[in-house]
Parts: structure tokens; sequence; C-alpha cells
């Protein structure tokens, strides 16, 4: 194999390798995504809107869909906090404020700072359009990335195969061209050969 061969070989694994981790972002934009419809749900059950009417959108999936805007979000305490929790509470005040939600009872000014614990962070429009239909175009745009990915890697993975079956046959056609007369040779070189291939 010549080393232009590995080094393409060396950075299709690393791409792939990338992509697997862009992968596991988009599974956690939609666990997100999961957890505020869930919220959203619980608000419409305790009275906070209408399944119809409440829009529900939550701000905290403004990265969604945004690969190192999200995963920096993931990094947050904000993000730490709702993975660590596994669902989507009211967002955590914001740091040099303190206890600012323990005051959770003035949930009547919802447009200047709403710190409803069921609905903060939330949107509570009624037919909100900026936002609307915003389950089903953040999930489908999440998805279709995450297809992207999955055919990129099968891209990949073929074009290593061809390159690994490219070099095998031209060594192949070597040893047979230079030691014609031994057989056990190419069948040794074969083996050798196969190695070379597993180790990259
Ligand atoms: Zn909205």
């Amino acid at each position: 194999m010549t080393s232009e061969e590995q080094s393409l070989l060396h950075k299709s694994a690393e791409d792939r390798h990338d992509f697997t981790q862009e992968i596991a972002t988009c599974k956690k934009m939609l666990q997100l995504m999961e957890w505020a419809v869930k919220r959203r749900e619980a608000a419409i059950a305790a009275g906070k809107g209408t399944a119809k009417d409440l829009c529900g959108y939550d701000e905290r999936l403004d990265t969604v869909g945004v690969r190192f805007p999200f995963e920096a979000f993931l990094e947050t305490p904000e993000g730490k906090t709702i993975f660590k929790a596994g669902r989507l509470d009211a967002p955590l005040p914001p740091s040099g404020e303190d206890e600012a939600s323990s005051k959770s009872e003035t949930a009547g000014n919802d447009k200047a700072e709403n710190t409803d614990p069921l609905t903060a962070g939330m949107c509570l429009k009624k037919k909100c359009k900026p936002h609307a239909h915003w389950p089903s175009i953040l999930s489908k745009n999440v998805k279709h990335i995450m297809k992207e990915l999955t055919i990129q890697t099968r891209e990949k993975l073929n074009t290593e195969e061809r390159i690994k079956d490219s070099a095998a046959s031209r060594y192949r056609r070597n040893s047979r061209e230079n030691n014609s007369v031994v057989v056990f040779d190419s069948s040794e070189s074969e083996d050798s050969d196969e190695e070379m291939g597993g180790a990259v």
C-alpha cells in the first residue's frame, strides 16, 4: 500500500469517527426536543394553555440542528443539568441572581419575566407564527442531517474498500510477476496483505 493510500484511509476513518460523533449529537437534539414536547404537554395538562393554541417552544432548543452551538450548549451548566436530570425543567436562574426562581408565585407577569416553574423558558403565545410546527420541523431537520451522515459514512466505507481492494490486487499482480514459479509465496503474501489491511 502506498503512503498516499494509507493517508487516504486514515483521513477517511477520521471522517467516519467524526460523523459518528455528530450522529450522537443529533440523537441528543432529538432527546431534548422530546423533553420539550413532554414539558409542553405537562403545561397544557396544568391548564397553562390548550393543545391547539399553546406554542410551547423552548428557548433552549435554539441550537437544535446546528452541531457546534448545540455541543457548546451541552457543556453549559444548563445543558448538563437537563441531561443529568433526564428531563426539561425551568431554566436555571441566571448566575449572579440568587434564588430568583423560588419566587415562582409571581407567575402572572409572563411578558416581562416568566418565572412559573411549569412554563419558564417556554413560548406561551397562542397560534405562534414564528415557531409554528416546531416539533415536526426541528425533528425533520435533525433526521435529515442524520440520514446524510449515514449516507456519507457508507460512501467513505465504500471508498476505503476500493482502495484496499486495488492495493491488494496490485500486490497480488506484482508478486505473481516477480515469483511466477513459486506458488507458496503468493499465498503467503496474501496473508500478510490481509494483516496490513486489518491493521489500518
Ligand atoms: Zn412561539
